[in-house]
């Protein structure tokens, strides 16, 4: 093994035990997207390797599942404070490696410290439930118990929230756990990781292996594993749901997106506009919330266009660190050359393309500029497929029931918005829409920490949401206590089931 500390600014390390390793074995190349170049090397980790992390996360267990909800409270406040202190710190290490713009990655770092200010309530959030006299003179209770070992599998889009929403929820609970960030993000997990430790928390609680399908598989066949959180695409995730199924593990797995906003003739258009060009194209596209497709009502259609034409033709483009911009690259070259085809799809197709992306103002770097497409049906491919890049499609609808009844037929269904003045049409599209998160006049309807994260049919694998109280359901199992004590003039148990009457 090397030694970390030569070859820190080389290699991202895996966190083991309370240490940073750098084992031998496959490497993989980490890119700064604005320049393209290769910045850091990132080991990828074996079957070996996780069984080390699963053993450091199974020996920490008995102890931190032991020590009382309120010292683990305690942990978790000196970690927000850590938190709050290098946010600017973890703000850039998102900037580097995934390319979007450092006000972006510092706002979305926020957005997960606040599940860490959710996790410091937890001695609350574990009160059981009790019922005095369930039968005569016996009285019943439940408690939350932690499950074991748990394993969470992030993607590159959110490097700090979306790990942030998943092991400080397991970790207050009393779970021990292992985080395989996506291997194109991997420095701000192990930056976490050293500020957990720091806060107090024993080594081998919190863990982290990089890697790829080889590190994912070892995680979902190791019998040490109790549960696991993933977010993801959409194949990944069932897969991942299904292989967790059959191995009898615990599983919650959200998936790919294609995120509908409906745009009503009475919506307050040039503040519709506004809403769906940031949510369109801020961080290049590459959101899970992300508005990808427009549907726009009768008379809203034409003036919308041309408004949100101006407006994806006027973002600045350039390195997310450069100060003024308002996106930056895409995450890797694959993945720009990806969307890249999805626009020359649609222009074949015969949408209308009336922002073409393909000629970014930068050369250098996995850069493409704002695309807008009008005119989309939904039996085109840029419908029917996320991109997950900066290209915004619209469609058309002659009616609240046809746009409706659009958003529920496509089998994505992780977030979506209307806009209107309505209040009756926005409360009949809360009321009918099959979809997880609901933005009215909001956009990106992302929860706050305290209620959960979680969309439905093919945006989530699995029965409960993340963080707020589902993630404490998620990462706890109920134990359900009936209790009597003899000698108090109550009869014996006898062969019959006990019943009140
Ligand atoms: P991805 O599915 O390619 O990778 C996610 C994780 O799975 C990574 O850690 C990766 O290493 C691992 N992985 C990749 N291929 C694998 C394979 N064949 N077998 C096992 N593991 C594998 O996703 P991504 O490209 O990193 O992220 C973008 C996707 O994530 C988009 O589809 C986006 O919508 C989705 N996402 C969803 C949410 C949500 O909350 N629903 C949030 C963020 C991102």
């Amino acid at each position: 093994m090397n030694k970390p500390a030569d070859i820190k600014h080389h290699t991202v390390p895996l966190w083991i035990g309370g240490k940073p390793v750098v084992p031998a074995g496959r490497m993989g190349d980490v890119y700064n997207p604005a320049s393209g170049q290769v910045a850091k090397k990132v080991p990828l980790a074996d079957a070996k390797i996780v069984d080390a992390a699963v053993k450091a996360a199974a020996a920490a267990y008995p102890a931190w599942r032991d020590t009382p909800p309120l010292r683990r409270a305690r942990v978790m406040q000196k970690f927000l404070q850590l938190l709050q202190d290098n946010q600017q710190e973890l703000a850039r290490l998102v900037s580097e490696e995934h390319g979007k713009t450092l006000p972006d990655a510092s706002g979305s770092v926020q957005r997960g410290i606040e599940v860490v200010e959710f996790a410091c309530g937890i001695p609350h959030l574990l009160k059981g439930e009790f019922s005095e006299n369930v039968g005569t003179a016996v009285d019943t209770h439940t408690l939350r118990q932690p499950v074991g070992v748990c394993a969470g599998i992030t993607p590159f889009n959110f490097p700090v929230m979306v790990p942030l929403w998943m092991f400080p929820v397991a970790i207050a609970c009393g779970n021990a756990f292992v985080l395989k960030p996506s291997e194109k993000v991997p420095s701000a997990s192990v930056r976490m990781a050293e500020l957990f430790k720091e806060a107090g928390l024993p080594d081998g609680v919190f863990n982290v292996v990089h890697g790829d399908k080889e590190a994912v598989d070892a995680i979902l066949a190791h019998p040490g594993i109790a549960a696991v959180s993933f977010v993801g695409s959409t194949p990944i995730a069932k897969y991942i749901y299904e292989t967790c199924a059959r191995n009898g593990k615990r599983v919650q797995a959200l998936g790919g997106a294609k995120n509908h906003a409906v745009v009503l003739p009475d919506a307050d258009l040039e503040f519709a506009a506004d809403a769906l060009t940031g949510a369109a194209y801020g961080s290049a596209g590459e959101r899970c919330m992300a508005i990808s497709a427009v549907v726009a009502v009768g008379a809203a259609a034409d003036p919308l266009v041309k408004l949100l034409e101006t407006r994806a033709k006027a973002i600045k483009i350039g390195p997310g660190d450069a100060p003024g911009m308002d996106m930056g690259p895409l995450v890797t070259a694959e993945h720009r050359d990806k969307v890249a085809g999805f626009i020359e799809k649609g222009i074949s197709e015969g949408a209308k393309l009336v922002v073409d992306g393909r000629n970014p103002p930068r050369k250098e770097g996995f850069f493409l500029g704002t695309t807008l497409f009008d005119r989309v049906t939904p039996q085109m491919e840029v419908y029917k497929n996320e991109i997950f890049g900066p290209v915004l499609i619209v469609l058309r609808a002659d009616s609240l029931e046809q746009a409706i009844a659009l958003v529920n037929s496509n089998p994505y269904a992780n977030g979506t918005a209307i806009f209107t003045e309505s209040g009756g049409a926005a409360r009949r599209f809360e009321n009918e829409i099959q979809v997880g998160m609901v933005g009215i006049n909001v956009p990106i309807p992302v929860p706050v920490a305290y209620f959960s994260f979680g969309g439905w049919k093919n945006s989530l694998f699995g029965d409960l949401h993340v963080h707020g109280v589902e993630g404490v359901k998620f990462y706890t199992r109920t134990k359900v206590v009936t209790k009597r004590w003899p000698h108090q003039d109550t009869p014996a148990p006898g062969f019959h089931m006990p019943t009140l009457g």
